[in-house]
């Protein structure tokens, strides 16, 4: 039976930014809602992006906003989405909503996805786009996470395209990070079809061995945008930097650990499963690392203004 309460009872993410934009047009976040016919919504086919934007002197700048964007449309094109709107036009459409929403420093979801139908092939399907932004929650230093291991692995690379940012290939990573919750791990390592390391459900792992960093290459992973910057800030700071073929055994014989992403930034890791690597504590390298990475976001370091778009 129907009652008053479960009218407009989609309730939209409390923390969530109160203007998102929606195909074309700024709205309320609360009426960005679709239909449950909606495609994606069935077959996990949609494509999207987490962006984030720091407060700079010169007032908030997006990270890698180009980068973020064309990844989004290679993402769809795996998919044969074609997105309606000009690369520009969703760069616009996300200084605006930032400017809107007068927030300093945040989270931008963006996502595109099919429109309403449920036969699973169809050439007709609308492509929609919907972009909303979270406020990021107060900086606190950033306390080791402890990995486990988890049973699911990634889907061997002729099964799923791991460089697209796909909905459902997050059911993989969603089992995975599932699956280690226990106490005292905080969070899910991921092996690939062959046994070899991949990455988090939700970043990329580097290992440090006598000074230098190295990454698992791609194949299995999704090439991250953060390890990416890793790459480029690592050398410039007389670090070398490499990206191979990591076993599970090179993890645990580190001397230090840290994931990258987007949202994880450059977080310590103290073990694996049982093992403590780096005396269970944050490195010299990682810091050196997770410092660089925080004066290139916020904008301190003239070397990397490349990566920033200002409003
Ligand atoms: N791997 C996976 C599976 C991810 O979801 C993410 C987050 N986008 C990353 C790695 C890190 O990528 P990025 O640095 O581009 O955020």
């Amino acid at each position: 039976m129907a009652s008053d309460k479960q009218e407009g009872a989609h309730t939209t993410l409390p923390q969530a930014a109160p203007y998102a934009w929606m195909d074309g047009a700024y709205l309320p976040l609360s009426a960005a809602s679709i239909p449950i016919t909606t495609h994606s919504l069935h077959y996990g086919t949609a494509v999207f992006e987490g962006i984030r934007f720091y407060d700079t002197v010169r007032g908030p700048a997006v990270f890698r906003l180009p980068d973020h964007l064309q990844r989004f449309f290679a993402s769809a094109l795996t998919l044969g989405m074609a997105i309606p709107h000009a690369l520009d036009e969703l760069e616009r459409a996300i200084r605006e909503l930032i400017a809107r929403n007068e927030l300093a420093d945040g989270y931008i979801r963006t996502i595109a996805f099919f429109g309403e139908g449920i036969s699973l092939i169809r050439n007709d399907l609308a492509v929609r786009v919907a972009i909303f932004l979270l406020p990021w929650l107060v900086r606190r230093e950033k306390e080791p996470v402890r990995l486990c291991v988890s049973r699911f692995t990634k889907p061997n690379p002729e099964s799923i395209v791991h460089e697209a940012k796909v909905a459902g290939h997050y059911v993989n990573s969603y089992m995975a990070a599932m699956s280690v919750q226990q106490p005292g791990y905080g969070g899910a390592l991921m092996l690939d079809a062959r046994g070899n390391v991949a990455e988090t459900p939700v970043a990329n792992i580097f290992g440090v061995k006598d000074g230098g960093v190295y990454t698992p290459q791609p194949g299995s992973i999704l090439p991250g945008i953060t390890r990416d910057t890793i790459l480029e800030l690592a050398p410039a700071l007389g670090i070398p930097a490499e990206q191979r073929v990591v076993s599970l055994h090179d993890l645990e014989r580190a001397d230090e650990l840290f994931i990258t992403g987007t949202a994880a930034e450059v977080t310590p890791v103290s073990g694996i499963n049982e093992a403590e690597v780096g005396g269970g504590s944050t490195g010299e390298v990682t810091t050196r690392l997770a410092r660089a990475y925080e004066e290139c976001v916020h904008g301190r370091d003239a070397a990397f203004q490349k990566w920033l778009t200002y409003l």
